[in-house]
């Protein structure tokens, strides 16, 4: 049997999750935790991270710590990762998860630019600069993970939300040039793309009919809501040996969504 990538005495046993003080991101950290990892969650949200971060030492004993970072801003990533490389050790694992909804569900031409701006630059940015601050040395050891944070939004066809569907695709293209750039170094970059997963805001637009549950399981072919956990878990496995030599892939988490069909007008169920 193989050991555990997150056991990998070249640095993948450090693993910062972005956006990990709730929802994927904690299920995510959790998963990593559990497999051996120490897990950093970089959150805008201080004392929800410190919380999780606490927890998880709880409950898998392992190092976690919760660091305060907005991560579209190079400053404030910069510094995250230096407390993290200073408590933890290098960082052999990111996952770039940190995200932001649309706020409404509008036709383009209604958009605020500012809107715009700032989805891409959570998404998009934010992940270039984590990924660009952990690779030196990922690179510099000859090992490790990145995954982004996409989903079944970026591959399909979707309206009323032209900036989140501009991110998650960004984020794919973001990680196709850096599977290429790393892929020498032994460095492995991946996405998956999450489907319909009960986090506290989508469970929040369940319940205030934003979102039409008999419409979305009616081409979900699983017949259920994903959670958190179910994404976390696919993350954790892709940052496990079986997956040396898998890189610049999109690996969809969705129920089986994404088959039934590419585009999705109504906002509804958008
Ligand atoms: P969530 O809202 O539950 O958690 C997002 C976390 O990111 C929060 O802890 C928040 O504080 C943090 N965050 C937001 N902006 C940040 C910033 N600028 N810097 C640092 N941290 C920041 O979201 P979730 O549903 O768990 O989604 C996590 C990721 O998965 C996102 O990238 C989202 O786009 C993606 N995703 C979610 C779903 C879904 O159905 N929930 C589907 C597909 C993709």
């Amino acid at each position: 049997m193989s050991t555990p990538t997150t056991k990998d005495p070249h640095g993948r046993r450090v693993a910062v999750v972005t956006g990990g003080a709730q929802g994927i991101g904690l299920a995510t950290a959790r998963a990593l935790a559990v497999r051996g990892a120490d897990v950093a969650l970089i959150d805008i949200d201080e004392a929800s991270a410190a919380s999780a971060a606490a927890r998880i030492t709880d409950e898998a004993g392992v190092r976690a710590i919760g660091v305060v970072a907005d991560v579209s801003d190079e400053v404030s990533v910069a510094a995250a990762f230096s407390a993290v490389e200073g408590e933890l050790g290098p960082v052999g694992i990111l996952v770039n998860n940190a995200g932001i909804l649309t706020p409404r569900f509008e036709a383009a031409e209604n958009v605020p630019p500012q809107d715009f701006d700032r989805m891409l630059a959570v998404h998009v940015r934010g992940s270039f600069l984590c990924s660009a601050r952990a690779l030196p040395a990922m690179k510099q050891n000859r090992s490790g993970r990145i995954i982004m944070l996409s989903s079944l939004v970026g591959p399909l066809g979707f309206g009323q939300r032209v900036a989140y569907s501009t991110a998650k695709e960004g984020v794919i293209g973001l990680m196709r040039a850096l599977a290429v750039e790393a892929g020498p170094y032994g460095v492995t970059v991946n996405a998956v793309a999450p489907g319909w997963i009960r986090s506290a805001i989508v469970a929040q637009r369940l319940a205030s009919g934003v979102l039409d549950d008999a419409a979305l399981m009616s081409r979900t072919p699983l017949q259920r809501w994903g959670e958190p956990a179910d994404v976390g878990e696919v993350i954790a496995g892709l940052c496990e040996p079986a997956f040396d030599f898998v890189t610049g892939v999109v690996l969809p988490v969705d129920g089986g969504f994404r088959m039934c069909g590419d585009t999705i007008p109504d906002g509804r169920v958008a």
